[in-house]
């Protein structure tokens, strides 16, 4: 069996065109959503992250700002920020890139940002709502494999989900939107005992554990759907050779870039045994930056009470 190749970036593509019908009508009503995008210091990964986030929302209609703050912006400096921007009114969203640079811990500086406006659905207002199964900004990358899965016509209800990875960004949430739809939800970590036995009961799979390629063909129930998170820069030419035999482009990567990016997931392999999968790039990735559209417009919505 070979598995279906789920088409994140196809997906995205039209949760993006939605974004931007939205943003026309909004328009007509004299609202215009804001986003606030807030990224200390000088991270190579988060500043690219973050000028992908600035032109999607611009290609949407979306008011973007990115404000690159030095590494050394204090903990005061920051508060403020975040404070003003909360009684903005003109504001609709407030994205602070992580991770922070030290010694500024994240989840404080989260915990200050208008629920209203936490279009990343961190704060732990929103967090409780989607517990509860109550309407919330939903973490866009989980929201995002649940547009996925919506799109493929993938079922959930009454399924076995094996969530591998509990992160606050990933895998928590991932579990709790699949449990609101009625999946039977297992969540996996760094001390789960026999992880491929537990894996292999999976109906669907959602790897996130930032380890290239940890999940093999032993994971994978015959037919399973699996869904890879992870981003992970490999570089070492020999592994990428064993992980993707006679795939020139990927050896053409590392020798011009000197990285390639593999997902949790030992693709080639596992394509093999499961009947759908996502690949790295191309999957999940372009769908978290269209649940962030998707939530500010929301945001801008609900904030002017047109939801
Ligand atoms: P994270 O915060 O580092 O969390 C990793 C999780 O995996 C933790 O719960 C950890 O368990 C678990 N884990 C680590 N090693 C494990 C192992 N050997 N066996 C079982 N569980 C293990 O990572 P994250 O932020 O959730 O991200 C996960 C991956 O997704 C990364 O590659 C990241 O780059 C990628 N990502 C991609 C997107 C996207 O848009 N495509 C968005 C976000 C993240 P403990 O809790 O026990 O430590």
């Amino acid at each position: 069996m070979t598995a279906t190749i789920l088409d994140g970036a196809a997906v995205a593509r039209a949760m993006r065109q939605r974004v931007a019908e939205d943003v026309r009508t909004l328009a007509k009503q004299g609202v215009v959503p804001r986003l606030e995008v807030l990224l200390l210091g000088d991270d190579p990964a988060s500043r690219v992250y973050v000028s992908a986030k600035a032109k999607a929302s611009q290609e949407v209609g979306v008011r973007a700002t990115t404000r690159l703050l030095p590494a050394a912006t204090s903990a005061g400096e920051l508060r403020a920020l975040i404070s003003s921007l909360n009684a903005d009114a003109d504001v609709d969203g407030i994205l602070l890139q992580l991770p922070l640079p030290p010694p500024l811990e994240g989840r404080s500086f989260l915990d200050l940002i208008d629920p209203a406006k936490d279009v990343d659905g961190f704060h732990p207002y929103n967090v409780g709502l989607l517990h509860q199964g109550r309407p919330a900004f939903a973490p866009c990358t989980p929201a995002g494999i649940i547009g996925l899965l919506a799109a493929s016509a993938i079922e959930i209800a009454g399924r076995h989900a094996v969530v591998l990875g509990r992160s606050e960004i990933v895998g928590k949430p991932m579990a709790a939107l699949l449990l609101a739809r009625h999946a039977t939800v297992t969540t996996c970590h760094s001390r789960s005992r026999d992880l491929a036995t537990i894996c292999r009961e999976a109906d669907l799979l959602v790897a996130a554990i930032g380890k290239p390629a940890m999940v093999t063909r032993e994971f994978v129930k015959p037919g399973a759907v699996v869904i890879d998170v992870g981003v992970n820069r490999v570089e070492d030419a020999a592994l990428v050779a064993r992980l993707y035999p006679g795939d020139a482009g990927r050896r053409e990567q590392v020798e011009r870039k000197g990285y390639t990016l593999v997902g949790d997931v030992d693709f080639v392999a596992v394509r093999e045994v499961a009947g759908a999968i996502t690949p790295v790039p191309g999957g999940v990735g372009p769908l978290t930056i269209a649940g962030l559209l998707e939530n500010t417009v929301k945001a801008a919505r609900r904030r002017r009470g047109l939801a």
